[in-house]
């Protein structure tokens, strides 16, 4: 049996071993937590991302090794000869980098640096190590800047969105249609698929060149602000991105899919769309799972996490929804869902 190894055994690894099991693959995950999720779906190396010889007992065997998020040590990746390669890595890593590469490929930001190249009001984030919107303040005053920090200036964006693609390793690319996403706090709450009236054309443009720069091979997600009819890149994952679960449900292959044919050298899936749909993240606690399995055309997908605050637990894709609908999921998912069903009874969806 072919066997694919992954540093990382969150949900993203879960759900790229929920996809491989059908084709035929099994699992094999590194993780410094023995409670890593994706231990229900493969085997689990519990050790720290950086044990040369846990790495080693992880690729032994293996007819690939990738990983599922972008903050994996590049030595340690390098070593085990991951895929996506290490270039991807280091300029993921690492805002500054990541911003001078869009820059050298003629992709547009926003303006970065320091204060005097950013102006006032400014986004500090730190370049190393912040996701979910850790890391982030913002600056109205001008202050001196940390080691290890950069000037973002704060984008009065109009909407945020994501191109997700996939490269196969004879470089043939293919995208799902972009994503629209509403964060709050820094955390993904929403994505729409397709975006309305979405630049689907310049998005992929932007991403092909990120692609054939780094001569990737896997999925990858770039992050996007669309601005007076402009679009500035925010920043790339190397990896599956929270922003296209929603092609399990509603594309016709899933990106976890084609992130294995791609690394594993199999013929690339259909990306076309198969309905449209929203994804809704599940986010801190157990979600009241029968209220959400009511609602027309839901799939929920939990994690097998065990709740905190702002904790990724879970998600549901609704397909083709009504706003109604979006709206009960948004109220069922978040981690004030128990005020949504202390709602009056006419507010509510009736069980069909
Ligand atoms: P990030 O950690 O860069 O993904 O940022 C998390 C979220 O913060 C983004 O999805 C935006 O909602 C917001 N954000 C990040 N950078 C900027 C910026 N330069 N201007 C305005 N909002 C931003």
């Amino acid at each position: 049996m072919t066997l694919v190894a992954c540093i990382g055994g969150g949900q993203l690894g879960r759900m790229l071993g929920l996809a491989g099991l059908p084709l035929g693959l099994s699992f094999r995950f590194l993780d410094p937590s023995p409670d890593a999720c994706a231990r229900e779906v493969g085997e689990l190396v519990v050790a720290p991302y950086d044990d040369r010889d846990a790495l080693d007992r992880l690729a032994v065997g293996a007819a690939v090794v990738t990983y599922e998020f972008e903050n994996v040590p590049v030595e340690a990746a390098a070593g085990v000869k991951a895929i996506p390669g290490p270039r991807a890595l280091e300029h993921g890593q690492d805002r500054l980098s990541e911003k001078e590469l869009f820059r050298s490929l003629g992709i547009p930001t926003a303006r970065f640096g320091g204060l005097e190249e950013t102006g006032l009001p400014a986004l500090v984030k730190t370049r190393r190590l912040g996701y979910d919107g850790k890391g982030q303040r913002r600056v109205d005053r001008d202050e001196p800047l940390e080691d290890g920090e950069l000037a973002e200036e704060l984008v009065a964006f109009d909407r945020e969105l994501s191109i997700v693609g996939v490269r196969a390793r004879d470089g043939e690319t293919r995208f799902w249609p972009v994503g629209e996403n509403v964060h709050r706090e820094g955390i993904l709450r929403v994505t729409r698929a397709p975006a309305r009236d979405a630049p689907q054309v310049e998005a992929e443009r932007i991403c092909t060149r990120l692609l054939d720069a780094l001569g990737y091979v896997g999925v990858i997600a770039v992050e996007l602000f669309e601005a007076g009819g402009r679009l500035l890149a925010n920043e790339f994952a190397p990896r599956v991105h929270n922003t296209a679960h929603w092609t399990i449900d509603g594309a016709e292959t899933s990106q976890f899919e084609n992130h294995l044919r791609a690394i594993l050298g199999l013929p690339l899936g259909s990306t076309a769309l198969r309905a449209p749909s929203v994804m809704v993240n599940v986010i801190g606690g157990i979600p009241p799972v029968e209220e959400l399995l009511e609602l027309p055309r839901a799939h929920l997908h939990l994690y097998g996490k065990a709740p905190r605050p702002g904790r990724k637990i879970g998600h549901v894709t609704l397909v083709d929804p009504d706003e109604e609908t979006v709206a009960r999921a948004v109220a069922l998912a978040s981690e004030e869902g128990g005020e949504a069903r202390t709602t009056p009874p006419h507010s509510r969806v009736p069980p069909s």
